[in-house]
């Protein structure tokens, strides 16, 4: 049966593998379809577009964006998202300067810590305007700070440990919004990781497109219990294995496989919300 991966991420932010390399694993593993959610950039796309017409695969554009609902983080996916929309692009920059800025501030910290880690040790190595935490572990590691990237997040990087810094999030409502005017569908990302079901109730109020029932870290249990909420409120289902690369031990596509006919219904609630779009606004003629 065919089947899709819809969650993954590439070295464009906190995964190791190029847009090429993440495709070409999908098409040995064959896979139907992919789509690439990396966070707070939609900017392998045009690469992994391409990689993917060449190998024969279908591809939706997307991303994960961190937001926040009542204090309680979340992630959305904004599937089908127009990657030149100006709007997003002016935004993504915001989120991305943050995540730059948190990154300075994390190597602060452990220099406070007298970890002699330089921020630029950091940037190199992620090599991408989308930083995160996973950078400042994996440079913790190669500066021989840490063993591993996870011993990384257990002393420094986790919530409330010396190193970390809370990071300004999008509220999730904005964010919903900010994927509907980019012409995608708004998902909220492995809620089984969150347990904060009592908020889906505000998110389908303000919009929210599906749920992602079928993630890495769900148990069977766990994804049929949030299909069974996908259902209730009339929510697309949606799955995949939030693939890093390489960087946490075996790469994980692959190993959530998304039936293909979520995929089809995904593709049609985005053509029948595309068709219900008010038409662009024909461009003002200037006065004579
Ligand atoms: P950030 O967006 O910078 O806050 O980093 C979040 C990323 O760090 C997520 O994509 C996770 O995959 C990764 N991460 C979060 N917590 C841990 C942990 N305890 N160990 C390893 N990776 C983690
Ligand atoms: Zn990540
Ligand atoms: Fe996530
Ligand atoms: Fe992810």
């Amino acid at each position: 049966m065919n089947s899709a991966d819809l969650h993954l991420h590439t070295n464009f932010s906190d995964g190791t593998y190029t847009p090429e390399e993440l495709t070409g694993r999908a098409r040995q593993l064959g896979l139907a379809a992919v789509a690439l959610t990396d966070h707070d950039t939609v900017e392998g796309c045009t690469r992994m577009a391409a990689a993917c017409a060449a190998a024969g695969l279908e591809f939706i554009p997307a991303t994960e964006l961190t937001a926040e609902f009542d204090d309680n983080e979340l992630h959305l996916l904004g599937y089908f998202v127009d990657t030149g929309n100006q709007t997003l692009l002016t935004e993504m920059v915001r989120f991305q300067k943050v995540r730059q800025d948190r990154v300075r501030e994390m190597v602060a910290r452990l220099n406070q810590l007298n970890i002699p880690l330089e921020a630029d040790a950091v940037f190199a190595l992620a090599s991408c305007r989308s930083p995160g935490r996973p950078h400042v572990a994996r440079a913790l590691v190669m500066g021989r700070f840490c063993s591993s990237p996870d011993e990384a997040f257990e002393r420094f990087l986790k919530k409330n440990r010396p190193a970390w810094v809370p990071k300004f999030k999008i509220s999730a409502l904005d964010a919903i919004a900010l994927i509907h005017q980019a012409g995608g569908l708004a998902v909220m990302a492995h809620p089984g990781l969150n347990r904060t079901d009592g908020i889906i109730p505000d998110l389908v109020e303000a919009g929210l497109d599906g749920l992602e029932c079928f993630h890495t870290k769900h148990t069977p249990s766990t994804s049929e219990h949030y299909v069974r909420i996908a259902k209730e409120f009339n929510l697309a289902i949606t799955g995949g294995s939030d693939c890093h690369g390489l960087s946490k031990g075996k790469p994980l596509i692959g190993t959530v496989r998304l039936p293909y006919e979520y995929v089809e219904q995904l593709q049609a609630r985005s053509r029948s919300k595309r068709s219900r779009a008010p038409a662009p606004r024909p461009a003002l003629r200037a006065p004579h």
